[in-house]
């Protein structure tokens, strides 16, 4: 019997990847992702599925595949889904930190090993450390807690990987190799199983602030002759390109009209986002300006570059002089210790503290970064005239979606003009023809697009293949 590949999700779709690989009886899931276009045909992004009924209402609108064996046991009792225990799924590897890759690994068993890159295991131990406080940034549906809040956390039985270490599971020999995405800690991989070899691409780009990395995955793929590739083709119809530097240019150019005419500035991008960060961060520094971020973001920065040393490198601490953390009114409306959870009252301890009077009150000393999930500060804010800087992708961005007509209200009725300056996490179809054509998998199967059909036009493509959702395909 050859190894297979079966998808339950990724396929016709940007994001919620999760594709089952199957060899010898040994199951191993490529990521474990929420899929946002499953989701929201049923929900609006606000909307949650009931709680109460545990995993049932997933299961019942197809938001999750419905596989045997897989899931926690308290979620299936709750929905009363006979529960079967299959122990034949031993692991999941994630390719990285996105929603779309791995916010569903809190559904399965806890005793399913997750593999992750070691910069992956922090970005979701950053994240979840705030699970308790707020949904806002909420990593997972359910969380990871179990139903029974007397019952201890689920611990996940984590395991880490970095680019050099092989990963040997039964007949399954995984190769992960960093890529360049808009996340820190990203891997592609290369599969060796019992017929044939593999290659994931997960998510990459090659316009990015490190293009090396996404180099160093396309050589040791294409060294590895594949016999089928799975490829992302998220921008398999757009050939634009822009990159880091110029939406920094973009931005600046219009930071220096907002400071020359005193004007206000709202930033809107992905928190998680590294590179942009640093983009922005360099933009205020350059502009004369603050950076003011949500409690959550400076703690995310902060937990980042504590626990990854290369990180540290490149991400300023919480305290720098161009950073500010914007302290919103809560509950009683009157800044009042109680209306706050414990992490971010920690957090309003530093001293670069700003309210909404003190923004009021150097307007254009401040770059408001709180993104487009805070957007009802602006009535505090009352911005009168200002720039609006968005800078990411619509409407899916990898965290959720955001109504970009709802936004525009906002930003009108606040006085703003928009500016447009974002750099993709994805490659576009130039780059994805050169990689490709570089690789030269004797079968492709395009993944996270609504275009599979696009990669019919490449070079470097011997054979595709479109594939369907639970059909397994042979890797030989
Ligand atoms: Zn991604």
């Amino acid at each position: 019997m050859p190894a297979t590949i079966t998808f339950y999700g990724g396929l016709g779709e940007i994001g919620g990847n999760k594709i089952l690989l199957e060899d010898k009886g040994t199951k191993v899931f490529l990521d474990f992702g929420k899929s946002f276009s499953a989701r929201s045909r049923f929900y609006e992004w606000t909307e949650r599925p009931r709680q109460a009924n545990g995993i049932g209402d997933f299961l019942a609108l197809g938001i999750l595949p419905d596989i045997k064996g897989i899931y926690r046991r308290d979620l299936l009792q709750l929905a009363n889904i006979p529960v079967e225990e299959d122990k034949s799924v031993n692991s999941v590897i994630l390719s990285h930190a996105h929603a779309d890759h791995a916010d569903y690994v809190s559904f399965l068993r806890d005793d399913i090993e997750i593999w992750m890159g070691e910069t992956t295991n922090h970005v979701i131990k950053a994240i979840e450390q705030e699970k308790d406080s707020n949904i806002e940034y909420e990593i997972t549906e359910f969380k990871e807690r179990p139903i029974d809040r007397k019952q201890p956390p689920i611990e996940r039985r984590v395991k880490t990987f970095r680019t050099g270490k092989k990963i040997t599971i039964d007949s399954i020999e995984i190769e992960p190799i960093h890529v360049d995405h808009s996340l820190p800690g990203c891997y592609g991989f290369v599969i060796r199983a019992s017929s044939g070899t593999l290659v994931y691409s997960g998510d990459l780009r090659m316009h990015g602030t490190r293009p090396d990395l996404t180099t160093d995955f396309v050589n040791k793929a294409r060294e590895a002759k594949p016999d089928m590739m799975l490829c992302e083709g998220t921008r398999i119809n757009d050939t634009t390109s822009s990159n880091e530097n110029s939406v920094y240019e973009t931005c600046f150019k219009f930071a220096k009209q907002a400071n020359d005419r005193d004007l206000f500035v709202f930033a809107d991008y992905s928190y998680k986002d590294i590179d942009r960060f640093q983009t922005f961060y360099k933009l205020a520094k350059n502009s004369n300006r603050k950076i003011l971020v949500t409690p959550k973001t400076a703690r995310y920065l902060a937990r980042l570059a504590e626990n990854d040393p290369e990180l540290a490198k490149v991400v300023p601490k919480p305290d720098d002089e161009f950073i500010g953390i914007y302290k919103h009114r809560a509950k009683s409306g009157s800044y009042a210790d109680k209306d706050y959870d414990q992490y971010d009252l920690e957090s309003f301890k530093q001293s670069n503290v700003w309210t909404y009077k003190d923004v009021q009150a150097s307007k254009s000393k401040v770059i408001v970064a709180l993104g487009a999930y805070h957007l009802q500060e602006l009535i505090d804010l009352n911005p009168g005239n200002g720039i609006y800087m968005h800078s990411s992708s619509e409407p899916f961005n990898e965290e959720g979606e955001v109504d970009e007509a709802r936004t525009n209200n906002w930003i009108e009725r606040f006085g703003m003009v928009k500016v447009h300056a974002h750099c993709s996490g994805h490659a576009s179809s130039v780059d994805l023809n050169y990689i490709l054509d570089q690789i030269k998998p004797k079968l492709i199967i395009p993944i996270h697009t609504e275009h599979p059909e696009f990669f019919r036009t490449f070079r470097g493509v011997e054979a595709l293949t479109l594939a369907e959702p639970l059909k397994p395909i042979s890797i030989l």
